[in-house]
């Protein structure tokens, strides 16, 4: 988020992913951009090959496991080829062809990463939400006995649905596709065998992809997996098995600073809680004219979509949100209607910006005649 130049009010940046980034982190950015660390040259030009990166590397490290409280049992791995690249990183490197393995399906992504598997080990969905509107219960889960892991996402951010609990997995490895609600509350990291997130959500730019593996889960990969996804030798190399993004490492880095001085993810939490409220409020006291699919104990504090009552109103809501400075508010261009995300750089001053606008557009393109009819109902 940065101040226009040409306006007086900020511009704020509601778009799912790449999204918006911590101002004073970019401001960080570009007052080193010249002279990274005072060592007379540029982050850009920085060499994973220098004892300089190393050493960043390592703190970032050390940041990520105190900010998560992540445990010695798990080892944190920076990859690339995108969150989409997991989902197939995933059954090369912990299932063989013979194995079952476990895909919990209530949105896009959860359903893009169970048929990337299924081309290499058979897939059982065991829980299913078929509108996407929730999460499937616990209750609901058919885990399959022996399977090789367990494959959810936490939130997701098409569908702006979130899951209100860890799924409970009897001993099989749980694997979560964080990618859009990764560091915006406190999780319990021993839960899970593997947590991974694409870095463009809610860490920094694209570019990076974030893995917390537990170690135990090492060194079953399959034969013929290339080498740039097989975990094992990642993880062995010290995520350095080629030229690493050494950019996005450094920005995340100070990321993880910025999240540690702002009170860790317990504080982040409540902030999230707050903005997230903010917006569902302005929805729920709409009349609907605003509406939101998703149930309520699964509305996500990350990605909140919503629609109005037909295209033209939408377009026209999009394009005077955007003269307002509050961009990046389309869904996505699977689903359609509005989106609003809320990760943790989003401050909350540009939350109320939104819920005031949302509320004056209402009233603006609330016809008189309903008007009317609404006092009348009220008096
Ligand atoms: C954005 C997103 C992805 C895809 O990430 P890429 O980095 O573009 O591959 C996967 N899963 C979730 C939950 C996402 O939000």
């Amino acid at each position: 988020m940065v101040e226009q130049i040409t306006t007086s009010s900020p511009v704020y940046n509601f778009s799912a992913g790449p999204g918006v980034l911590f101002a004073d982190v970019l401001q960080k950015v570009q007052s080193e951009m010249l002279n990274w660390n005072n060592n007379g040259y540029s982050v850009l030009e920085l060499s994973h090959r220098m004892p300089e990166f190393s050493s960043m590397l390592m703190g970032v490290k050390q940041n990520l496991r105190k900010l998560l409280s992540i445990p010695c049992t798990h080892d944190v791995l920076f990859l690339q080829g995108g969150a989409t690249q997991m989902f197939s990183t995933i059954p090369m490197n912990f299932s063989t062809q013979r194995d079952t393995v476990d895909y919990i399906v209530n949105g896009y992504w959860s359903r893009y990463a169970a048929k990337e598997a299924n081309k290499y080990s058979p897939v059982n969905i065991v829980g299913y939400a078929n509108d996407s509107a929730s999460c499937p219960d616990q209750s609901e889960l058919r885990l399959s006995p022996g399977a090789a892991y367990v494959h959810y996402c936490s939130n997701e951010t098409i569908d702006g649905c979130e899951f209100d609990y860890v799924p409970e997995t009897h001993g099989v490895p749980l694997i979560c596709d964080m990618s859009s609600n990764f560091l915006s509350r406190p999780i319990d990291v021993k839960r899970y065998g593997m947590i991974y997130a694409g870095s463009h959500k809610n860490v920094g730019p694209a570019g990076l992809v974030i893995a917390i593996v537990r170690m135990d889960m090492l060194g079953k990969c399959r034969s013929f997996t290339p080498t740039m996804m097989n975990l094992t030798e990642i993880s062995l190399n010290m995520s350095m098995l080629n030229t690493p993004p050494v950019f996005p490492m450094y920005f995340c880095g100070l990321t993880v600073q910025k999240l540690l001085d702002m009170g860790g993810l317990r504080e982040m939490e409540k902030i999230n809680m707050l903005k997230a409220k903010m917006v569902y409020d302005v929805i729920n006291q709409s009349n609907g004219f605003y509406s939101v699919r998703v149930l309520g104990k699964n509305r996500s504090i990350m990605n909140i979509p919503f629609g109005l009552h037909n295209e033209e109103i939408q377009n026209k809501f999009l394009m005077e949100a955007k003269k307002a400075g509050l961009l990046g508010l389309e869904g996505h261009p699977k689903v359609g209607k509005c989106r609003a995300s809320l990760y943790n750089a989003m401050p909350v001053e540009g939350v109320k910006r939104l819920v005031e606008f949302m509320a004056q557009f209402q009233i603006d393109n609330t016809p008189l005649k309903l008007c009317l009819a609404e006092a009348r109902d009220t008096a």
